[in-house]
């Protein structure tokens, strides 16, 4: 199987905000299952990447949802015209191949899927495929990322105590203003002074977490923002559009929220 659909060409730009990468290469050294717990939008899907491409892996992305199983995961066998064939999931072609397989928000995934990562975080590195009636022992190059959004969490819907310890944890939050701003630059195409105006109303509506906001505008917004006003719209739109009106549908906090707008421009 070639996996170059799944290899990074070029570099994905990253902007480092601790020592993630130095942890990342260390924890890949040795195989080490990784999790980047942070909020969204924060940059942990873009940091993957960026570390693929830097170690020169394939990169197999899964975007996990409530419906997914352990054999959307894992693989199964499919009708075709010669009868029933077995095709790998995902996960399968990255543990036998070698990529870096990055399960993104795992926790949406019904609880059977983390049964099937379990046997993979450990020394034996085996996954096995009871359907397929196969046991495989993972390919040197392969490692298992996942990510994890604790704000998200409820009683009932959250990793088991045994799943999260069998992961080194790389902690993402939004960068320090000076940081966020040079990503909001680059990212959105916009001047630096329109940039440090996008994270000053970044960090005020982080400010209004916990006050009914349940996380505040993410640096995605905030790039999202910059790029309506590069493509013509009026600050008070582009800030309207990308950061108020998706945060919230409470009419109280979309006036405090434009009021924190209001305050930056
Ligand atoms: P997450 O996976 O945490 O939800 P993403 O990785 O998709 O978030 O980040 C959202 C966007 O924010 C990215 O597409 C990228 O443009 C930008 N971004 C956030 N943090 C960084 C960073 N440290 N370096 C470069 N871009 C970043």
């Amino acid at each position: 199987m070639n996996l170059d659909d799944y290899r990074i060409a070029d570099e994905p730009f990253y902007r480092p905000v601790a020592d993630e990468i130095a942890l990342f290469e260390a924890a890949y050294g040795d195989r080490l299952p990784v999790m980047l717990k942070g909020p969204t939008g924060c940059g942990k899907t873009r940091f993957v990447e960026h570390m693929a491409w830097r170690l020169g892996r394939p990169l197999i992305t899964v975007a996990c949802h409530e419906d997914m199983t352990a054999s959307d995961l894992a693989g199964r066998f499919l009708l075709s015209p010669e009868g029933t064939v077995w095709h790998d999931g995902p996960l399968t072609t990255a543990v036998r191949h070698g990529a870096i397989c990055y399960l993104d928000e795992i926790v949406e995934a019904r609880q059977d899927t983390t049964v099937v990562i379990h046997p993979l975080t450990d020394a034996r590195r085996v996954l096995p495929l009871d359907k397929h009636n196969e046991v495989i022992q993972a390919h040197s190059d392969f490692a298992l990322t996942i990510s994890y959004n604790p704000g998200y969490q409820s009683a009932v819907k959250d990793l088991k105590e045994s799943t999260k310890q069998r992961f080194v944890a790389i902690e993402f939050s939004y960068p320090e203003r000076d940081v966020e701003a040079a990503i909001v630059a680059r990212e959105a195409g916009v001047e630096s002074g329109l940039a440090d105006v996008l994270v000053a109303i970044g960090a005020r509506s982080r400010n209004l977490r916990g006050q009914g906001l349940d996380e505040g505008a993410s640096t995605r917004m905030l790039i999202h923002a910059g790029r309506l006003v590069r493509a013509g719209m009026p600050i008070e739109t582009a800030t309207r559009s990308a950061i108020v009106l998706p945060i919230t549908d409470d009419a109280d906090m979309r006036e405090a929220l434009s009021g924190a707008v209001a305050a930056c421009i």
